[in-house]
């Protein structure tokens, strides 16, 4: 195939980048080995003084400068995100905590048939809490997390999108518990095969590979959570592979009043709880994302009184917020998802998603 191209790190013309795979390997591979020592330090970490100084086994094929861009741009530090910080989505809280979090707590007791699932499919318009849940689920179950989206590997990593794959799951591997969060995944993991690129498929195919795998070792800890908009894009084989499917609609009222109540705790506002109650009416259809966008325009209400004399202006003479902020704001910022999307999804959920 005459479309392969060279692989270029994006890193190559970074000032101070190293490119020197054994000051890579030793700088990765000694960190790896320390990470994964943790996980297996009571029984057989005694016998080999040396391990530091050893790159860990299952990365001795990868290339060392692709563990480096994993743990620069797909190794995600957010901090601690807890099930509060997410406003509604109590279903999906619920059994996620039950076929997720415990048996990543507890993988003494949930073995056998109470093994957790591989995959979790998260389906829903966009903005609406997906990638919070995903940290949340890492956060709370104290697994490394990896967040990248389908794009970069098809794009970023030209004719090194498969490779990429391969060395992101042992990465993973090597740091279990882990999470590994896929944005957009309809597009990797997409039906029409017809027109696809042989690289595409290529890394399609490498992933699943991967998927599959990441449950044959009894002891490994990989969760891979999937995200779409586009849910009914995904090939039905690939589709079966992600034992819960959960929709993550677009907030209900109790989840917007208590995502707007949570905003305007940092800012000071003039709001009484029956003008919150308005904006949370005004807003049926707006997505988390949407509230949020919302909140940020009328707050910019007070400043632009202001007449541009930022610079001078003593903190104490911006006003709180009020609800005719808000009622600007309203006409500034709609709602992102149109009615003909939302029936898609529910019809969706009706036909796939998972009820428990
Ligand atoms: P997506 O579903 O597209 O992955 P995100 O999880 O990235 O959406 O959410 C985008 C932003 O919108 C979040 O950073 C947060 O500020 C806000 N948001 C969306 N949904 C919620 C929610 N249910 N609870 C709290 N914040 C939310």
């Amino acid at each position: 195939s005459g479309n392969r191209q060279k692989f270029v790190s994006p890193l190559i013309n970074k000032k101070n980048e190293t490119n020197d795979e054994d000051e890579i390997c030793k700088k990765y591979g000694y960190y790896l080995n320390s990470g994964s020592a943790k996980q297996s330090s009571n029984n057989n970490n005694n016998n080999n003084s040396n391990s530091n100084e050893e790159v860990d086994e299952r990365l001795k094929n990868i290339e060392p400068k692709m563990i480096e861009m994993i743990m620069n741009e797909m190794l995600d530090k957010t901090p601690t995100i807890t099930w509060d910080d997410i406003a509604g989505l109590e279903h999906a809280k619920s059994t996620i905590m039950e076929s997720v979090i415990w048996p990543m707590q507890r993988p003494d007791i949930f073995t056998g048939l109470r093994g957790p699932p591989k995959g979790l499919l998260l389906y829903g318009p966009p903005g609406t809490g997906k990638t919070l849940i995903g940290k949340c689920i890492a956060s709370q179950s104290g697994a490394t997390f990896f967040n990248i989206s389908s794009s970069s590997l098809t794009s970023k990593w030209i004719g090194e999108g498969e490779k990429m794959v391969r060395a992101l799951f042992a990465v993973a591997r090597v740091h279990q518990p882990s999470v590994i969060f896929v944005d957009e995944i309809d597009s990797l993991l997409t039906q029409r095969t017809d027109g696809e690129n042989e690289a595409n498929r290529r890394i399609k195919t490498e992933f699943l590979v991967q998927f599959d795998g990441c449950g044959t070792s009894a002891e490994d800890r990989i969760l891979l959570i999937g995200a779409t908009n586009r849910p009914g894009e995904i090939d039905e084989a690939a589709r079966r592979r992600f034992r819960k499917k959960l929709y993550i609609p677009l907030p209900d009222e109790g989840a917007r009043k208590a995502l707007l109540t949570n905003l305007l705790k940092k800012q000071s506002h003039s709001l009484s709880d029956d003008e919150i109650n308005t904006v949370v009416e005004k807003t049926k259809g707006y997505s988390g994302s949407d509230v949020d966008g919302l909140c940020r325009e009328a707050a910019l209400g007070p400043i632009r009184e202001l007449k541009g004399d930022i610079k001078n202006i003593n903190i104490n003479d911006v006003r709180p917020m009020n609800c005719q902020d808000f009622i600007e704001a309203l006409s500034q910022v709609r709602a992102s998802v149109s009615e003909k999307d939302l029936e898609f999804y529910i019809k969706f959920d009706e036909e796939y998603g998972s009820k428990r």
